[in-house]
């Protein structure tokens, strides 16, 4: 017999190893002999209150043994099967490929970047030599921007038989069973590249092509249908149906778009800055503690939210345990991002905190830029940081408290930002609709959360690519409505906001385009 209960486990109870029998024996009112096993079905922590408990749904094996979680995928030899074309190797372009191979379809990747390993001494370059490699960082190569990110995987998808599906083939290619149970799951960025790569070993076992260091730069279209797609190496490439995974940071695809007229639309997004703290003043306000965080519990995480002048103002992607990453794509140009380990272990808590743009009120300055207006913005505010950050991948910084009350930062706290920091007034140099909002968002963070406002945090420039300022559009079919055959998919066409939803669309699009074949 299976009973599926809840049970709340005290902070100072979870010591016991044994606990989840015995709390399971008292709720059913049986011996912990009668238990074969307990299995944790979802855990999560409620830390509202200063006594924590942690909240499980457990399902109880009475004379039953637990069957083994089973992640499987039927994938076919697809080595001599129709071919279907997509570009771009992020999360969208992965589960597209992945959902090919299981429908009988042979997928054909192009990449821009390289294999994860090769991906890694670009980085360091980044990170050490302030060179950015426009086809290798950390946006772009092998599992796109979702390979050295954080890992979080929360959605606010509600389809959760899809997200399921998404997470067993997480599993399935080396994620901790642990990302089914957790209410907030995480992989961390030390464990992505391996699955990432154990990915790319499916597709090419199963018969699919993948092409790395091959940059899409043209589409042949011949009466409103895709014909081809062209290298840049030159070389031409007859495609039928192609899958435009292609991320939010490939502008040169928007530009390409642009330039033959097709239809795009111009989306409202979000954009601010990385607020880093020491994590140990997060944990002692979210866990109510003056010492060091209990060793159970994980680095704490908060979220936040506020309303300033009719606009959001929010957190984003918090990195608890984390470190501030330098996300541009091209020289010039300075954008941050977060990240943080599997055992969330660094002593800095990161955070995007950002500021809603509505496109066609926001940007009167930027309209005859058209539908790229949020785009070209973007890449002004990117220049911005770059130029107050001293022209390097140094980052524009300033201490909360100056950031907010207008001063600029004679010293800056320690941070976890690896191309460094350089004092600049970011209050007064971002516009003021995105500064202006943010300074009063944080001192009303620091009413909602006591110690958060503290000189002892960072504010840091910018956080620009929080999701794209251009949409492509697509029809119900979920085809470009101009281009027959050209599938806009994941967060470049503006269909997903991170890595779960960017691969459940990748899977949508993947199985539209094959309907229609
Ligand atoms: C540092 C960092 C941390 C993040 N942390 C999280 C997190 O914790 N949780 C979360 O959900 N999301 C996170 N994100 C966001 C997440 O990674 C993206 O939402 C997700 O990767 C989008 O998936 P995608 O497949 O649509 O596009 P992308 O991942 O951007 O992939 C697009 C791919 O297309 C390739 N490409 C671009 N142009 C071309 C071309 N012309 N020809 C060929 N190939 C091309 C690129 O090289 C890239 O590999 C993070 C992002 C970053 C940068």
């Amino acid at each position: 017999m299976i009973h599926e209960i809840q049970i709340r486990v005290k902070l100072k109870e979870a010591r016991r190893a044994d606990i989840l029998k015995i709390k399971a024996s008292q709720r059913l009112g049986i011996h912990t002999k009668e238990i074969n096993a307990v299995k944790v079905l979802r855990k999560s922590i409620d830390a509202r209150k200063p006594s924590i408990v942690f909240n499980y749904k457990i399902a109880v094996y009475i004379n039953e043994q637990v069957p083994e979680t089973e992640c499987n995928f039927k994938y076919q030899d697809v080595s001599n099967a129709k071919e279907i074309h997509i570009v771009g190797f992020g999360p969208a372009g992965m589960y597209a490929a992945l959902r090919s191979i299981e429908l009988g379809y042979k997928p054909i990747v192009l990449e821009r970047g390289k294999k994860v390993r090769d991906r890694r001494r670009d980085l360091k370059a980044i990170n050490q030599f302030h060179i950015v490699d426009e086809d290798s960082n950390y946006c772009f190569g092998e599992g796109g921007a979702g390979t050295f990110s954080d890992g979080k995987l929360y959605t606010r998808s509600l389809k959760r038989g899809d997200v399921r599906r998404i997470f067993e083939n997480l599993v399935y290619h080396g994620a901790s069973e642990q990302i089914l149970i957790d209410a907030h799951p995480h992989i961390g960025t030390n464990k992505l590249p391996r699955i990432v790569q154990s990915i790319r070993e499916t597709i090419l076992k199963y018969g699919g092509e993948i092409h790395f260091e091959s940059r899409v730069v043209d589409f042949i279209i011949k009466k409103q249908s895709l014909k081809a797609i062209r290298l840049q190496n030159g070389s031409e490439m007859p495609v039928e149906k192609l899958i435009l995974a292609t991320g939010h940071s490939a502008r040169d695809i928007y530009y390409l778009l642009h330039k033959k007229d097709s239809l795009l639309e111009a989306k409202s997004f979000a954009m601010g800055v990385r607020v880093e703290h020491p994590q140990h003043i997060i944990d002692s306000i979210q866990y109510h503690c003056s010492t060091q965080r209990d060793e159970l519990l994980p680095a704490a995480a908060y979220s936040l939210v506020q309303q300033v002048n009719n606009r959001g103002v929010y957190s984003f992607c918090m990195c608890p345990g984390g470190f501030i990453v330098p996300a541009a794509t091209a020289n010039g140009e300075v954008v941050v991002n977060g990240m943080s380990p599997s055992n969330r272990s660094s002593k800095f808590a990161n955070s995007g905190m950002v500021v809603e743009i509505n496109v066609n009120q926001d940007l009167p300055k930027y309209d005859h830029f058209g539908v790229l207006k949020g785009l070209e913005f973007q890449k002004d505010l990117e220049k911005l940081a770059f130029n107050a950050g001293g022209k390097s991948q140094a980052a524009p910084a300033q201490r909360l408290t100056d950031f907010v009350e207008g001063r600029f930062s004679t010293t800056l706290n320690e941070t976890s930002y690896q191309p460094g920091l350089k004092s600049a007034t970011l209050h007064s140099l971002l516009p003021k609709i995105i500064g202006g909002r943010l300074r009063k968002g944080f001192a009303a963070f620091g009413e909602k959360m006591n110690g958060f406002y503290t000189a002892e945090a960072n504010v840091i420039g910018v956080e620009s690519r929080t999701s794209s300022p251009v949409k492509i559009p697509r029809n119900e079919n979920l085809e470009h409505p101009e281009i027959k055959g050209l599938y806009p998919c994941g967060e470049g066409g503006g269909y997903a906001g991170g890595i779960v939803s960017a691969a459940m669309d990748g899977e949508r699009c993947i199985e539209a385009a094959i309907k229609s074949y």
